[in-house]
């Protein structure tokens, strides 16, 4: 009997992981070790789950295009027997404004996006008065708005269906907390849970989202992945809106419909790691409120409905995915640092360091760009729109 690959987190990646695993290759073992199955503190639980093709590399719109063709049929891809789960997606579109200052940069990321074929347009201030109608324009000079293959979805149900799914083909989720690593010469040979446990792996994956660093640390790897957090406010307002895309203002702040409210955020003037998880009501009055009056003037009687805070697990190398083992630790594998669009990631990144593990190499899209070794090599991967 083979020993087990080991993921440690099961969050939306370790879930999508041990989905792939099993279903490429069923039999082989996989053990998912989440020390808090209620999830209370995982981004995956805390997400605003939106996903778009509007990125700066084409690495990550190929990614995101992948994402989206799974996302549409997630209800066939993870459903058992009769229960089809249904994730909510409404393909909405994201809606990028820039005024003269970011102008530049929206057309450098459209002849990227549209050279890799994603559906973007680019529009004038007139052009967007005409389609949203309840938009300050005046002090804009450009919009880019994704026609399809952009929007939003329920990012809790999908965690939960990846992990039903790997569950029904045959991986076992354990609920403990990694405490150690067993390592001899470059591999790592067991893991060690907080009871005492020891596992004995063939791999070992680290899904542990913005506790990655901490994860890292047990096999003496510096990984540059840090909890930064990220205050969700639920607002209502009540003028009537439509369409409504999801928003990301010239001051960085993004909005979007969420039911009859909607959910918005900004990324905070104190950045420090690891804040508790408590959110920011001050930066509401201070900063988001006035921002977002001055955008859509019916905000203007629009009301804070409740607010909460998760963890963005952010790359601070150069904000994006760092995959795959680490030079002097060939069974050691990350899947960490998505700054902000992992959930959008994750069906396709679980696919990925699925083949990563059991072909030895990317098949279905190559993400070589993406990989750890990247770092020794001082090879930045910038993504220059990262929200939030
Ligand atoms: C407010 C907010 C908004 C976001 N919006 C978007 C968005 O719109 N679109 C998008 O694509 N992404 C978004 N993200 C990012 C996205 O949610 C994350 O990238 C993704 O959920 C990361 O998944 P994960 O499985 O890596 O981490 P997590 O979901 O955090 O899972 C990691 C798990 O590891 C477990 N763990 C940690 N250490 C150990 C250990 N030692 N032993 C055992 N278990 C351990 C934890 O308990 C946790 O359950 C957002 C995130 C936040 C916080």
């Amino acid at each position: 009997m083979q020993n087990p690959i080991v993921i440690i987190g099961g969050g939306v990646m370790g879930s999508a992981l041990a989905y792939w695993l099993t279903r490429l290759e069923p039999g082989r073992p996989v053990i998912v070790i989440e020390r808090d199955p209620t999830y209370e503190h995982a981004s995956s639980a805390l997400s605003a789950a939106s996903i778009r093709q509007q990125f700066s590399t084409a690495v990550n719109i190929r990614i995101s295009q992948a994402s989206i063709a799974f996302l549409r049929h997630a209800a066939d891809e993870l459903g058992i027997d009769d229960e089809r789960p249904d994730i909510l997606l409404r393909e909405h579109g994201y809606l990028y404004l820039a005024d003269a200052l970011g102008a530049g940069q929206l057309r450098r990321a459209h002849t990227v996006q549209k050279a890799c074929g994603a559906d973007v347009a680019l529009m004038d201030p007139a052009a967007l008065t005409g389609r949203f109608g309840w938009l300050h324009t005046a002090d804009l000079s450009l919009g880019s708005l994704g026609r399809s293959g952009e929007g939003w979805f329920d990012g809790y149900t999908l965690l939960m269906a990846f992990a039903r799914k790997a569950r029904r083909q045959g991986a076992r989720y354990v609920n403990e907390e990694v405490r150690a690593l067993a390592i001899d010469g470059h591999r790592v040979t067991d893991v060690i849970l907080a009871d005492g446990t020891r596992i004995a792996c063939s791999h070992v994956v680290n899904a542990a989202g913005p506790w990655a660093r901490q994860v890292a640390a047990l096999a003496g790897v510096d990984l540059p992945v840090f909890a930064r957090r990220r205050t969700v406010y639920v607002i209502s307002c009540p003028a009537a809106m439509a369409p409504f895309p999801l928003l990301i203002d010239t001051t960085g702040f993004w909005i979007r419909p969420d039911g009859a409210k909607f959910i918005a955020g900004l990324a905070p003037d104190d950045d420090a790691a690891e804040q508790p998880l408590e959110p920011d009501y001050a930066a509401f009055e201070s900063r988001l409120w006035p921002a977002l009056a001055h955008r859509i003037p019916a905000f203007e009687s629009a009301r804070l409905e409740r607010a909460w805070a998760g963890y963005f697990e952010m790359n601070s190398f150069d904000h994006n995915a760092l995959l795959g083992p680490p030079p002097a630790l060939g069974n050691f594998l990350f899947m960490n640092g998505f700054s902000g669009h992992g959930m959008q990631q994750a069906p396709v990144i679980g696919r990925a360091l699925a083949e990563l593990i059991l072909l030895g190499r990317f098949h279905t899209l190559d993400l070589s760009e993406l990989l750890f070794t990247r770092i020794a090599e001082n090879r930045p991967m910038l993504e220059a729109q990262v929200i939030g």
